[in-house]
């Protein structure tokens, strides 16, 4: 099959540093490469892949992220190369867009189907927008959590995210820290992770990028004035190296969230590293961790002390087994490949 894969144009694919979307596009991509489908990736510069790249910025934009034009010229270039070769033997069977919105509204207008992956959170506004471009793409949704944030849409599949378990470490010996890693968001909870630390009296390793505006302001606010360098740490956004190691020796990843998480990520790059998931019940986190298997689901934050006083019960070589297991590029890989085959059967290619 001749597949477009689209990411959106800010951060490389894979990542260096911080990128969800770009991994999972990055995982998808070389799977497709890897059963011989011709894909072609539409990414800025610096990418690494196996498939055919195109490219309109040599270097992703990143300090421009969500700027229009930016966003507005990288959806430019893929209407631009699969309007020349539709109706030639290069003729593309399907786009599968993973940018924000831009190229839902060239939908209507493409001489292929396009496949949108949902891995935002819903706004009143992008739900306008999906109803109104709805009759004209395939929804996928990546937990049914998302789904259910906007039920009225038609999805056609929930297809979870993966990770690839092998570049991960998987370590069953633990040292005596915390984890919580990500961006620094008040929705993420890294303050909860800081008093679950302080009474739990165990060392908290803070790992992410701060982004400017209210995530500074937060931070600033909430975070700093807690990090000591000794029980409390803060490394800022770490490269992945450094990201996998702390991973692979942590105690547990706390994941405190206070908002529907469509997925997270790092959940699963936690259990890839046989570290245990100590999360809220929010969002995604019961399709992805299982309670008392690869972690505890608490009801509450004030609830995880006492959680992490049963760690002991989690088998690190679970944890990785149900990363490998359910979260692998090829099982997602599989889910994408049969929507790919119904929207092109459906347009009779
Ligand atoms: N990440 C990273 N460095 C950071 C923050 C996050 O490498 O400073 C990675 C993290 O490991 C994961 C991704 O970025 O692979 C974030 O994805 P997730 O779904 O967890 O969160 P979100 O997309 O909401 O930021």
């Amino acid at each position: 099959m001749r597949i477009a894969v689209v990411a959106p144009p800010w951060i490389s694919v894979p990542p260096a540093g911080y990128g969800g979307i770009e991994w999972v596009v990055s995982l998808l991509v070389e799977e497709l490469v890897r059963r011989a489908h011709d894909v072609t990736l539409f990414a800025s510069g610096g990418s690494q892949t196996k498939a055919e790249l195109i490219s309109v910025f040599d270097d992703p934009p990143t300090s421009r992220m969500h700027e229009n034009v930016a966003d507005a010229r990288h959806a430019a270039e893929v209407v631009r190369v699969i309007q020349e070769r539709a109706g030639t033997d290069r003729a593309f069977d399907v786009v599968h867009d993973h940018s924000a919105c831009i190229m839902l509204a060239a939908a209507p207008l493409l001489p292929v189907p396009l496949v949108h992956t949902l891995h935002g959170a819903f706004t009143e506004e992008m739900r306008n927008l999906y109803r109104q471009v709805a009759h004209a793409a395939t929804f996928v949704a990546i937990s049914e959590t998302q789904r259910a944030g906007m039920p009225e849409l038609p999805v056609r599949a929930i297809v979870p995210n993966s990770v690839d378990a092998d570049a991960f470490t998987f370590a069953k010996a633990k040292q005596d820290y915390l984890l919580c890693l990500g961006r620094v968001s008040r929705p993420k909870g890294q303050d909860v992770a800081i008093e679950v630390a302080q009474r739990a009296g165990m060392p908290l390793v803070l790992a992410g990028k701060v982004d400017p505006g209210d995530d500074t302001a937060y931070f600033d606010r909430e975070i700093l004035p807690y990090v000591d360098g000794q029980q409390i740490r803060f490394e800022g956004e770490v490269p992945d190296e450094r990201k996998r190691e702390l991973m692979a020796g942590a105690r547990a990843m706390l994941f405190p969230i206070r908002w529907p998480e469509p997925f997270g990520l790092v959940m699963v790059e936690a259990m890839a590293s046989g570290t245990p998931v100590i999360a809220t019940r929010q969002g995604a986190v019961p399709e992805v961790v299982r309670d008392g298997v690869t972690g505890f689901i608490v009801e509450k934050s004030e609830d995880m002390p006492a959680a992490l006083q049963r760690l002991d019960e989690i088998d690190p070589a679970a944890c990785r087994n149900e990363a490998e297991k359910r979260f692998s590029p090829a099982v997602m890989a599989d889910g994408y490949e049969r929507i790919y085959e119904a929207v092109v059967m459906r347009r009779g290619g």
